[in-house]
Formats: C-alpha cells, structure tokens, sequence
C-alpha cells in the first residue's frame, strides 16, 4: 500500500525506533506513547486489520502473538497490555493492523 504510513516504515521511507524486526514482522516505538514504555507490532504484509485476515493467516498470527512476550521480556517489562483496535468506531486512526504493547507503569485496570 503505497500511501500507507506503517509499510512506509516498512520499507525504510520513514523512519521509526525500531525494537524487533523478522521476516515477517516489526515492532518499533509508537510516535506519541500514552504509557512509560508504548510499542506497535505490525506485519509486514498490509493486513487492514482483524476484519481482514482468514484462515490462511493462521499461522502469521500465532507467531504474531509468539513474539509479543519476547518483545516485552527484552524492554525488561514484566506485564504489559496489549490493544488492537479495529476500525473507525474500535478506534482505528492507522489502518495497517498493529498491536500495541503498553506498559512500564503501572496500568489501570481495562
Ligand atoms: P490506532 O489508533 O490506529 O490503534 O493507533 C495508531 C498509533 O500509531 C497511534 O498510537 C499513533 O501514535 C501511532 N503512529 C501514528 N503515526 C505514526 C508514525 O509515523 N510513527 C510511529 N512510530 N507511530 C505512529
Ligand atoms: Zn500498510
């Protein structure tokens, strides 16, 4: 998606703090954090969000989730949140499916 701001980041076009980075997946530092320690894990494949995958994404989606408690053992955090919003009325402002990794404080209760 050529005028998507998260495969931009992707590519290398603009630049983000990057944390962790595979074949298939990239997590780096959320411009505007709303926690301590406030990280976006997206595919690098441009999956809109949850209301876009099927079942051939099973498998990118368990390593998805694989890798979420990596991330957070390397920032050194012990508990953490973990969001995805899907869609305007979910809250959806980048339409380039992520997971947020929240945490560093400690986090209200949902
Ligand atoms: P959403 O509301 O779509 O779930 O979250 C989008 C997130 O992307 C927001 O937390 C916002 O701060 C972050 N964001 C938007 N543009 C950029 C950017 O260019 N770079 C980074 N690192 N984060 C961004
Ligand atoms: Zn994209």
């Amino acid at each position: 998606m050529s005028d998507c701001i998260f495969c931009k980041i992707v590519a290398g076009q603009i630049p983000a703090s990057k944390v962790y980075e595979d074949s298939d997946f990239l997590a780096f530092r959320d411009i505007a954090p709303k926690a301590d320690t406030h990280l976006l894990l997206i595919p690098k494949r441009h999956i809109v969000n949850l209301n876009d995958i099927n079942a051939a994404d099973e498998a990118l989606l368990g390593r998805l989730l694989l890798t979420i408690p990596n991330i957070a053992a390397a920032e050194g955090l012990a508990g953490y949140r973990t969001i995805t919003n899907t869609g305007v009325e979910g809250g959806q402002e980048v339409f380039h499916m992520h997971f947020h990794i929240l945490g560093g404080d400690q986090l209200p209760g949902f």
